[in-house]
């Protein structure tokens, strides 16, 4: 029988098949070529014993990954497997739209070469907004990323979105309080997840962790839980590598004088003369520098040991 990873922890893997849930051991070591072990998301072959308990004895090749790039000495790590897509979800306001943490979401996304589009959530609260309109995003859709404006609160865009989501895995992202928990609700009220004004630390039943899970909507669609996304740092990426995730700085990037350009102050950069001549949006920019930044503390961090790296 084949299932779906919903879980690991513990030596014990719990995986959905049938319309129904339930626990797993692991046979020997599987792991998958390269060396990973089996994971979130990843799809099993399962074999039921005589004393009624199940184990996985083989796993799927995978056709896509969430990753967590490595820090210091960590080795890069599969958040989940077979992942099909990033829902980067922005509240129109209470709190206004985080666009340095989208663009982070998005540039994840392109890393790791998934699909990804944006979710506006809250838009009954638009007109709450007064002077320019912090939550249009229409340059987004000119980069080439949908926006599916969505409200739980009078239910705009939900079956919009069940549409997206069906058939398919998806990273569900955004800030906490963007109202996420609120739209899996909407979609599935079975799942009856807390939703809060505070830190999502504070516990959703039994299941503290911070490690990533699937949450099922049927058989074939797939919400990836994934805590701490929105932190991922792109370290071990190189500057080349970062511009690639910019999408709309793809046109420019073959074109700056130094083929290690970082886009920073380089002469010759045509993606500053781009941001220049307004043909990338400034804050796109901004966005890219904070990850640049971020990304080069890391590798500092590789560098000298990274002791500050735990936990
Ligand atoms: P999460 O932290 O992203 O999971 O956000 P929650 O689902 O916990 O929602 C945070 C707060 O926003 C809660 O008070 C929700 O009731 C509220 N909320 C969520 N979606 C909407 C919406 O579409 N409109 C309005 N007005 N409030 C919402
Ligand atoms: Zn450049």
């Amino acid at each position: 029988m084949i299932a779906r990873v919903l879980q690991t922890g513990g030596g014990t893997y719990r995986v959905r098949a049938g319309g129904r849930e339930f626990d797993c051991s692991l046979r020997g070591r599987i792991k998958l070529d390269g060396g990973s072990p089996v994971t979130v998301g990843d799809r099993v072959e399962v074999e039921e014993l005589d004393d009624g308990s199940c184990r996985i004895v083989g796993v799927e090749p995978r056709h896509s990954a969430l990753i967590r790039r490595a820090v210091a000495r960590r080795a890069d790590q599969v958040m989940a497997a077979n992942v099909d897509q990033v829902a980067a979800v922005v509240s129109a306001a209470r709190p206004d739209p985080d666009l340095l943490m989208l663009d982070r979401l998005l540039a994840v996304a392109e890393f790791d070469e998934l699909g990804a589009f944006v979710v506006l959530n809250k838009v009954d609260l638009q007109e709450d907004q007064n002077g320019s309109d912090r939550s249009d995003l229409t340059a987004y859709e000119d980069m080439g990323y949908d926006v599916l404006p969505t409200s739980v609160a009078d239910h705009t865009g939900i079956e919009a979105l069940r549409d997206r989501l069906a058939g398919r895995i998806t990273v569900l992202a955004g800030a906490s309080g963007v109202g996420k928990s609120s739209l899996l609700n909407a979609l599935d009220p079975g799942l009856d997840l807390r939703v809060g004004d505070v830190g999502e630390r504070s516990g959703r039943g039994r299941h503290t962790t911070t490690s990533a899970r699937l949450i099922p909507l049927d058989d074939d669609t797939y919400i990836a839980d994934t805590p701490g996304i929105q932190n991922f740092v792109p370290a071990g990426l190189e500057a080349a590598t970062l511009g690639h995730a910019f999408r709309e700085f793809r046109p420019w990037l073959e074109s700056c004088k130094f083929a290690d350009c970082k886009h920073r102050e380089e002469p010759g950069c045509a993606i500053l003369a781009a941001v220049e001549d307004g043909d990338i949006l400034q804050r796109r920019y901004e966005s890219y520098l904070a990850l640049l930044e971020a990304a080069e503390a890391g590798e500092e961090e590789a560098r000298t040991g990274g002791s500050r790296s735990r936990g």
